[in-house]
């Protein structure tokens, strides 16, 4: 299943994105797409150049949260009317370029950062349109450094300041109002924290029409989750129950859009870290297998208690034993799983750590002075 020719002939660590995959899932999304969807790349989850550009190719748009996510899809390939910002620290310099490419939309997060993008087109002569990230207060039910949506998150404006919020909107001269933005967090596995999105839309939207206030277009942002205990079982996540439920919870309007943001769900399967096993340590109570790649080049296990299946691919053996797969780096959080199971590895061996597409080569850092990891795709 892996090209190991191509891959002993490459520096570890490495990514490997399997590009036949990725336009696999794609075709999964487009077959998804009902009239008046609008489905955005959340970039942030990998912006690999090859990745992108197959997404760019597929026809995506992108959702982007910084300036360089920008630069990086314009000069990928994306159309920038195709580009949603979103965040809520957008610097001076961010917006401008934004206004300057002529992007989609700024998914705005706070009075203080409309006037300034208010100002700023003003200025440049141009037009932003906008939508408001609302805070739904609806609790996703994942990890708590990826909950999104809950009144206590730094996230969004609250609902009850919505509708002055869009009201100063449409006295702005330099403002188009186009609709609400909703993110309620990220890897959810059940359709219900959606459904119950879907549900509080369904109350903010009767609130603004009883205000006669018109939404253009409704962006429900992304979060739908992936198999990390089977990435080879369950390679394309299920978008068809993601997408139906939206279908069922949102009746669209005439001319009304609904906007999508998919990260983790259209990468995360694609991407594996591939690493080599440096030594095998027997401590006291426990036998590490210790290979060259390490937190700085997927954070995600020591930030988030995230779990990837790691395989030996390359061990020829029936024989089974039980390690701590760790990194090299000068931290006890080092660890990419605890008393695995796996065939016997030794010192040269290259393990596959799975499902690593997505916030994974795009976290990697330098702490300890180390090279970042290197990527091959085919
Ligand atoms: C991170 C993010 C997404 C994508 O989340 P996934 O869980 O990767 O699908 C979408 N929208 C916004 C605003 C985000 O910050």
């Amino acid at each position: 299943m892996f090209p190991i020719d191509k891959f002993q002939t490459l520096r570890t660590p490495f990514y490997y994105y399997d590009t036949a995959l990725l336009d696999k899932t794609l075709d999964a999304i487009k077959q998804e797409i009902r009239p008046g969807y609008h489905v955005h790349y959340a970039v942030k989850a990998c912006t690999n150049p090859l990745v992108l550009e197959h997404i760019a190719k597929a026809g995506l748009g992108c959702d982007c949260v910084s300036g360089g996510e920008i630069e990086a899809c314009i000069g990928a390939g994306f159309k920038a009317e195709d580009v949603v910002f979103a965040g809520v620290g957008k610097s001076d310099w961010e917006i401008e370029l934004a206004l300057k490419a002529g992007i989609g939309c700024f998914n705005v997060e706070s009075i203080p950062e409309l006037e300034v993008i208010n100002e700023m087109a003003t200025q440049m002569g141009k037009t932003a349109c906008v939508a408001f990230r609302i805070n739904p207060n609806v609790g996703a039910h994942t990890h708590a450094n990826i909950t999104t949506g809950l009144a206590e998150n730094k996230f969004g404006i609250a609902m009850e300041d919505m509708v002055d919020v869009i009201r100063m909107a449409q006295q702005m001269p330099a403002i188009c109002f186009r609709g609400l933005h909703f993110h309620i967090g990220s890897q959810l596995l059940v359709m219900d924290d959606f459904e119950a999105l879907c549900k509080r839309i369904g109350e903010l939207l009767a609130q603004l029409d009883a205000e006669n206030i018109e939404i253009k277009s409704i962006n429900v942002g992304g979060g739908l989750g992936i198999d990390y205990q089977n990435p080879d079982e369950n390679p394309i996540p299920n978008f068809k129950a993601y997408f139906d439920t939206y279908a069922k919870g949102i009746q669209l309007r005439p001319g009304q859009e609904l906007h999508f943001e998919l990260g983790r769900s259209v990468v995360a399967q694609c991407g594996s870290l591939i690493t080599r096993v440096l030594y095998i340590k027997k401590g006291a109570v426990k036998q590490f297998a210790i290979c060259d790649a390490g937190m700085t080049d997927l954070i995600r296990p020591a930030l988030y208690d995230a779990y990837h299946l790691i395989q030996n691919i390359t061990s020829q053996t029936e024989e089974q034993a039980t390690y701590d797969v760790v990194g090299p780096i000068c931290e006890s959080s080092d660890v990419f799983v605890k008393d695995h199971t796996m065939p016997l590895t030794k010192r040269g061996d290259l393990l596959a750590i799975r499902s690593a597409g997505a916030y994974g080569e795009i976290m990697a850092s330098q702490y300890n002075c180390r090279k970042l990891p290197q990527s091959f795709a085919d």
